[in-house]
């Protein structure tokens, strides 16, 4: 009787047990599945550039007795260049936001510090188009995180409201507090009049290599990598990153992470962790 009553009780453990087993092998499948994915998309998306190179620097060598066209190679060598450098740079960014434990060194980061920045990365390229750079001051807006990995998730946010805006038009940013219950929040979205983004895309943007359109990404020196770098961010200051879009209208990217309070000993701490 004893034996039986505690098998009984046994019983339901151990499917739950057995449950939890098989969830967890899912997924160890799943994310097997991502780093497999990843490989052979890095190994596609360098080929690429690889590939056109070489041939690049072969019709250069057979052009040898036309400058015009030794010329006209060079300069698509030069973009092919470009190209593998940024993929380069943004593989490390990922790594580097990956690994890195981004509240180690969390301090309060100014919003219009990151706004400046942010700008100041993209200011060629928006003068180039005639693109206007709308920010208005915030100076007594803090994030509590990593200044590097901040940077460069707004950077990449300004960047993509740039590449993906046509000639003349505005790209907004704008910070601003917004209280929460678990503490006070700081919210900067950054505003452009762009293609937008289709409906069925919205999730998937987020992902790694995901475009909506590759050629077009490609011909601006996109990578498919920068918005999943600012959800990682994000994410790891226990933010989020969310996405408003009209297609042929325009798209706002919000970034919500918390604000940076300076407690009675001095020391400053996240909003939402007293
Ligand atoms: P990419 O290097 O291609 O810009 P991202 O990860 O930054 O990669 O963005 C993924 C895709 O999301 C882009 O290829 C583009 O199709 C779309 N996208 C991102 N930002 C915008 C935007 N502001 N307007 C329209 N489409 C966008």
């Amino acid at each position: 009787g004893e034996a039986l009553a505690v098998s009984a009780r046994v019983a339901p453990l151990g499917s739950r047990l057995v449950l939890l087993l098989v969830e967890d092998l899912t997924e160890a499948r799943r994310i097997e599945a991502v780093r497999r994915d990843f490989v052979a998309n890095v190994s596609h998306e360098l080929k690429t550039p690889v590939g056109a190179l070489s041939l690049l620097s072969e019709a250069v060598m057979d052009a040898s007795d036309d400058p015009e066209a030794v010329h006209r190679f060079a300069g698509r060598m030069q973009i092919e260049a470009t190209r593998l450098t940024n993929l380069v740079q943004e593989l490390i960014d990922l790594s580097r936001v990956q690994n890195d434990h981004p509240m180690e060194d969390a301090e309060p980061v100014s919003v219009d510090d990151l706004v400046a920045e942010a700008v100041d990365r993209c200011r060629h390229q928006a003068n180039t188009k005639q693109i206007t750079m709308a920010t208005g001051a915030a100076p007594d807006l803090h994030i509590f995180g990593n200044r590097g990995q901040l940077a460069a998730a707004l950077g990449n946010l300004v960047e993509n409201a740039v590449n993906y805006s046509p000639a003349r038009t505005r790209v907004g940013i704008a910070g601003r507090r917004i209280a929460a219950p678990g503490g006070n929040l700081i919210e900067i979205s950054v505003t452009d009049q762009g293609i937008g983004i289709p409906e069925r895309d919205r999730e998937r943007i987020f992902e790694r290599f995901y475009r909506v359109d590759p050629a077009r990404s490609r011909a601006t020196g996109g990578t498919g990598l920068g918005l999943s770098i600012v959800k990682h961010v994000a994410a790891s200051h226990g933010g989020e990153v969310t996405v408003w879009s009209a297609e042929g209208q325009g798209s706002t990217f919000t970034l919500r992470l918390p604000e940076a309070v300076v407690g009675r000993e001095g020391r400053a701490h996240a909003s939402n962790d007293p």
